[in-house]
């Protein structure tokens, strides 16, 4: 099935593995100082005693679990979500590794591969950054929508350039402009439902499931709608939310757009199976 060697592939899928932790333990950093407005850049403090945090102490989940989860000098909790980012992140990257594996012969050799798994890789990391965002602050700041058109358009042009079809990237900038005009329609329909940052975001996700086929982009459009609104009916029959309560819609939007990767092309199979008989 795939186009690796088995133990190739071993050794790619362990170097997947931690790469994913150290960039989750970046984007740890994005999601605290990105919506705060503090630079990247700056050295990691703690924020109860300002203790500078050793390379030692930054550790992707080792540090965590070493330290029980409390600041080396003030012993001020530190959230669990930190390692759980971590974790999560080193998943996601096996998994899209070991996904895009699978299918390599259908892309245009080695460097066509690497390029399109390195811009879903990407993509996996902001994705985590941004659900976890508007989560916390119900935004999805520009600072990191705008740049992914240009880092996910640019390495899917790249990947054209290194022998991926051209027609996926015309699919893909339909996608984004189909994705994103749709949203727009949306929020003008019915304003205070969507955020500008979904608009935008929706482009970004209609770029790359686009790229991948119809069935992942109509699929994964669909399914934040769906399992956004299954969301909604259980919070409003558990009375936890109110109609008008509003739950950002982003962390489904993201979710539904990683379903269109993993399952889009099954999905769409089974359901005209259905209604073709
Ligand atoms: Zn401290």
């Amino acid at each position: 099935m795939s186009g690796f060697a088995p133990l190739a592939l071993t050794v790619l899928l362990i170097f997947a593995a931690l790469f994913g932790l150290v960039i989750g333990s970046f984007l740890n950093v994005v999601i605290y100082r990105v919506p705060a407005g503090i630079p990247l850049t700056r050295s990691s403090r703690c924020p109860h005693c300002g203790h500078a945090i050793r390379w030692w102490q930054n550790v992707p989940v080792l540090s965590w679990l070493a330290l029980r989860g409390k600041c080396a000098s003030c012993r001020s909790p530190i959230s669990a979500r930190y390692p759980l980012v971590e974790l999560l992140t080193g998943v996601a990257f096996v998994v899209v590794v070991w996904w895009f594996a699978a299918a390599l012969p259908r892309t245009g050799g080695a460097w066509a591969w690497t390029i399109e798994t390195v811009a879903f890789l990407y993509l996996a990391a902001v994705s985590i950054a941004l659900a976890a965002i508007d989560l916390d602050t119900r935004r999805l700041p520009n600072a990191i929508v705008l740049p992914s058109y240009a880092v996910v358009g640019g390495l899917l042009t790249a990947a054209c350039i290194a022998g991926a079809p051209w027609s996926s990237l015309l699919r893909a900038a339909i996608g984004m402009a189909a994705l994103y005009v749709f949203y727009f329609l949306l929020r003008v329909i019915r304003p205070g439902g969507m955020g500008g940052g979904d608009v935008k975001l929706a482009g970004v996700i209609g770029l790359a499931l686009g790229w991948l086929g119809w069935a992942p982009l109509i699929v994964g459009a669909f399914a934040a709608f769906v399992l956004g609104g299954v969301y909604g009916i259980l919070l409003i029959l558990l009375r936890r939310a109110g109609r008008r309560s509003a739950i950002p819609f982003g962390p489904w939007m993201i979710l539904g757009a990683w379903t269109g990767v993993f399952a889009g092309e099954s999905l769409a199979r089974w359901y005209v199976g259905l209604i073709t008989g």
